[in-house]
């Protein structure tokens, strides 16, 4: 997943790139004590200018990850969207400069810069040679992974007393949904 600077041309590039499960995988660390599990490929759709200083990098994909619920810990699909934008500035004699957006915005490809506010979107150096999309695509998923995941807004969690999963069963124990943390506290006698 290498392009190189001098592929793309005046009006841009955009590609398509299959990313495979395995990169997925990799990216997230999926392997046991992960609440994030890969589904399958996904493809990447890519769009990549030039502007003065380096190259505009646009890219989506939709991970398909099984995510945990935070609360009952069964398995939630998604199809995780993952969307960035960066500029890639080239690291060559002027790199000091290359990270003052202010001195990029005045370059000659003005059309792009004035419709577009470069101050906002993410720098990334690269040799102004090639660009490798794939440690690019693995740092953009880890960005994208939920943290926050329920399998629906009034999922009941385990229960606190036997473990069981509430949304299933009605165990009868007298304690429900209690954080097993704050289950103790129930016991302090206050006097
Ligand atoms: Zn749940
Ligand atoms: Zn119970």
């Amino acid at each position: 997943m290498v392009v190189k600077v001098e592929e793309i041309r005046e009006e841009g590039l955009n590609l398509r790139e299959p990313i495979p499960r395995t990169l997925l995988s990799e990216a997230i660390g999926e392997g046991p004590g992960i609440p994030f599990r890969v589904g399958g490929d996904a493809e990447l759709e890519a769009s990549l200018q030039r502007v003065s200083g380096g190259v505009l990098l646009r890219g989506k994909l939709a991970a398909p990850i099984a995510v945990s619920c935070k609360r009952c810990l069964s398995e939630v699909a998604l199809k995780l969207p993952v969307e960035f934008t960066l500029s890639l500035v080239a690291q060559s004699a002027k790199s000091r400069d290359a990270g003052d957006a202010k001195e990029r915005t005045g370059g000659s490809e003005g059309d792009l810069s004035g419709s577009f506010d470069l101050e906002a979107v993410d720098v990334e150096p690269f040799d102004g040679k090639r660009i490798d999309l794939e440690p690019i695509v693995r740092e953009q998923v880890v960005l994208a992974l939920p943290m926050d995941v329920v399998c629906r807004e009034d999922c009941r969690g385990l229960c606190g007393g036997c473990g069981q999963n509430l949304n299933e069963v009605e165990c009868g124990c007298p304690t429900k949904a209690i954080d097993p943390r704050l289950a103790a506290l129930k016991n302090i006698k206050l006097n």
